[in-house]
């Protein structure tokens, strides 16, 4: 992926799936020589933002064309849009048929007090993740 001065718009995946649209301010080098992309957020003139040049070019979710976008678009939609009879995993938000999800007690005295929180998980993996990530 190429910079060049037409390109006035940064694409953003943001929330799993959705795009937002940002405004290219000015493209600058800082003091270590990288070239920085300043953008303001479209329909939102105070969300202003920059990114390392060589970030965008190698984070398959920002694009200056919204085509680039659309390989990782379709795979994250095929991970985590929701179809019929399916909820998000509690821990990796991914798609899983309710039948199939795995409930599982996080037990954490602080966030939840002793009945702890009930959650429903794609995996045995995450419902133990999310336990972890509730413990000191
Ligand atoms: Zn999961």
């Amino acid at each position: 992926m190429m910079m060049n001065q037409s390109q006035e718009k940064l694409y953003v995946i943001r929330n799993y799936y959705d795009v937002e649209v940002w405004n290219i301010d000015r493209v600058i080098q800082d003091d270590n020589g990288e070239t920085r992309v300043y953008a303001l957020r479209k329909d939102s003139g105070s969300w202003s933002a920059s990114w390392k040049l060589s970030d965008i070019q190698e984070s398959s979710k920002m694009a200056f064309s919204e085509a680039e976008l659309q390989p990782e678009l379709e795979r994250r939609r095929a991970l985590y849009e929701l179809k019929d009879g399916q909820i998000h995993c509690q821990y990796c938000h991914k798609a899983v048929d309710e039948k199939s999800a795995i409930s599982y007690r996080v037990i954490s005295y602080a966030n939840y007090g002793s009945r702890g929180r009930l959650g429903k998980y794609c995996s045995r993996d995450c419902a133990n993740f999310d336990q972890m990530a509730h413990e000191g």
